[in-house]
């Protein structure tokens, strides 16, 4: 197929909006996936279990169709902010994106952050109004808000309806007659975008790649670009030979070879996603080189951390077992033993936010049968202790020493676009977690641009939650690790009926110490259920108790209630408090349960 016939796109849309259901009319209706495979499986694209019960996509897929002569490849990417370098992965292999409105809502928030990306990596937009046989539907609506909150000219937008199958044709001639073919070289050295990877048991790590010049081949043997600029991941392998390779439609269809401006997928006896990571550039080896990767490679970079301990301490060896597995299939996890005295040995594990922390570990949970405790989340800090001039990175804050120690800790550079009417809302959120304000600009009729330096740990926990809630949903958000910086703060330290529960240990800053210190406790007496004796929870702060709560005692035993006789409901009752048990790690004489530790975080 010559490269004037090719189109490759990805779809932006909101939760809901329909992009599963048009996704799989489009394969539908080109005759990519037979009529009655769509019937007893629908939302084609989304294959993961977690990825279907959670209703987000995690992971990229590709599906290439044929429309007359040209075939159109479409890339499905995530859309939550975790993954939001897997959307610009999946940007720097296509020339064009659908952006995909619902008629009866108009623009949705969370697609702005998706149109930012895709219009920094250069797409041509097409946008595309769903839903419109719905009575709410409100066309010219949704088309002001596209030409307003987007900036695009929507007048000549396309309206379906995906549930009934009305102006998917359209939709087809559109993308065929006003996005952009792929440009490249046959002729130039192999350069291969790496948008996205999966492990298979069998084959080793299986490659999604969108050639860009050059022509790869079944035995080629190929090299990862990033390799040259690593110096991390010196145990790498340095060459690979292609031992299959083709098109995704969504299955496999094998070729020989794939030309520039085509997706699809190859394997090469690679052991380990990390070993070439997303983003990376496949070349040849040897004089066939290509001479430079393609940009937007970054080494993925865990952002928060916690510890993850076993509830039973006898599955510390499954648990290792798990993440080594785990590592295989995903190498943006990290993890390293970890041990304290009070939440005994597991590992500290680093993840890109906390969405994929959750999602890790009810992986671990799931698929390998473990019962965990994540301790509270931190960010990584450098540490300086007096008298050494060496600054120590350190990710946990339960070993950062008491007494005099300089703490820096990671800022990001935060984007956020919103409409005017919600600036104030959210420069005094954005103050309240000790931002900077860098940079104020409308970037539309009335879309500001807000640009902060903001504290990692501020951003972290829930602050695209409150932008989100502080917007009426509107704001969207983008941020980069800018560096680390020193400031006041301080290690603070939980004690629950007399212990320290290093897993419950935060870095504060010293001014809103005490208010922080008041509110955790508050939140933890009603996080941790009652025991059958009085119990004390007190933060600690340099030695000094701040702040101090107690849980009252039972008065009961849970079952005295049952009226004698009913054995049934008594079991029932048993079951429940046995189910209420997971989850929950013994500190002492307490029992403390996971929300405790999540608990801390949300709503300082
Ligand atoms: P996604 O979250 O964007 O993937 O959205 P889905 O494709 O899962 O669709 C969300 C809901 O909207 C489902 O209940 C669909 O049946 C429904 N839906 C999708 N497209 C249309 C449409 O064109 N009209 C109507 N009325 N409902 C639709
Ligand atoms: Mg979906």
């Amino acid at each position: 197929v010559a490269m004037e016939a090719l189109r490759n796109l990805i779809i932006i849309a909101h939760i809901d909006s329909g992009k599963s259901t048009l996704s799989d009319r489009l394969l539908q209706i080109t005759g990519t996936v037979p009529a009655e495979q769509l019937q007893d499986r629908t939302q084609f694209l989304d294959s993961n279990p977690i990825e279907r019960q959670r209703q987000i996509t995690i992971k990229a897929r590709a599906a290439r169709m044929k429309w007359g002569h040209h075939r159109i490849t479409l890339i499905d990417c995530p859309g939550h902010h975790d993954f939001s370098r897997q959307v610009s992965q999946s940007a720097g292999a296509v020339e064009g994106a659908l952006l995909v409105v619902d008629a009866s809502k108009g623009v949705q928030a969370q697609t702005l952050s998706s149109v930012e990306l895709a219009l920094e990596a250069g797409l041509e937009l097409l946008p595309v109004i769903n839903k419109i046989d719905l009575p709410t539907a409100d066309i010219d609506n949704a088309r002001d808000q596209i030409e307003h909150l987007v900036g695009l000219d929507a007048s000549d937008a396309i309206l379906t309806s995906a549930k009934q199958g009305i102006g998917i044709e359209q939709l087809l001639n559109a993308v065929v007659a006003r996005l952009p073919a792929p440009q490249g070289s046959p002729h130039k050295p192999l350069q291969a975008l790496v948008f996205d990877s999966y492990y298979d048991s069998y084959r080793g790590v299986v490659l999604f790649v969108r050639v860009v010049n050059g022509v790869v081949r079944r035995a080629d043997r190929i090299t990862p670009m990033s390799l040259a600029e690593s110096k991390e991941h010196l145990d790498r392998p340095t060459e690979y030979v292609v031992d299959s390779i083709g098109f995704l439609e969504p299955h496999e269809v094998p070729c020989n070879q794939l030309h520039p401006g085509e997706i699809g997928y190859l394997t090469a006896a690679i052991k380990r996603v990390g070993d070439v990571p997303v983003g990376d550039t496949l070349t040849h080896c040897g004089d066939d080189a290509a001479e430079q990767a393609l940009p937007g490679y970054e080494p993925s970079r865990a952002v928060v951390f916690c510890g993850l301990f076993p509830t039973d301490s006898s599955d510390i060896t499954s648990l290792h077992v798990a993440l080594q597995k785990l590592q295989l299939q995903d190498g943006s996890i990290t993890f390293e033993p970890d041990s304290s005295a009070a939440m005994g040995t597991g590992f500290r594990c680093g993840f890109l936010g906390l969405l994929h922390m959750a999602v890790t570990q009810e992986r671990l949970e799931t698929e390998f049968g473990l019962d965990l405790v994540a301790s509270t989340p931190s960010v990584s800090y450098m540490i300086q202790t007096q008298g050494s001039d060496e600054w120590t990175l350190v990710s946990n804050p339960s070993v950062i020493p008491h007494g005099h120690v300089k703490i820096q800790e990671p800022y990001a550079r935060v984007e956020i676009i919103c409409n005017q009417d919600h600036v104030g809302a959210l420069m005094d959120l954005a103050q309240s977690r000790r931002g900077d304000l860098k940079d104020q600009r409308y970037i539309g009729l009335d879309r500001v641009k807000l640009v902060y330096s903001l504290p990692l740990a501020e951003l972290v926990t829930d602050f695209h939650d409150a932008i989100k809630s502080r917007s009426a949903g509107f704001a969207s958000m983008n941020y980069e690790i800018e560096g680390m910086r020193q400031n006041r703060l301080k290690r603070m330290d939980i004690h629950v009926a007399g212990e320290q529960v290093d897993g419950l240990s935060t870095v504060v800053h010293e001014d809103s110490a005490f208010s922080d210190g008041r509110w955790i406790v508050k939140k933890l007496k009603d996080v941790i259920p009652r025991q059958m004796f009085k119990v004390s929870v007190q933060a600690v702060l340099g030695g000094k108790i701040i702040a101090s709560e107690h849980i009252s005692p039972f008065r009961k035993d849970v079952t005295a209630k049952c009226y004698g006789g009913d054995a049934n409901r008594k079991k029932k009752l048993l079951k429940k408090q046995a189910e209420g048990k997971k989850r929950m790690k013994s500190i002492g004489r307490v029992t403390i349960p996971q929300e405790a530790f999540l608990a801390i975080l949300s709503g300082k």
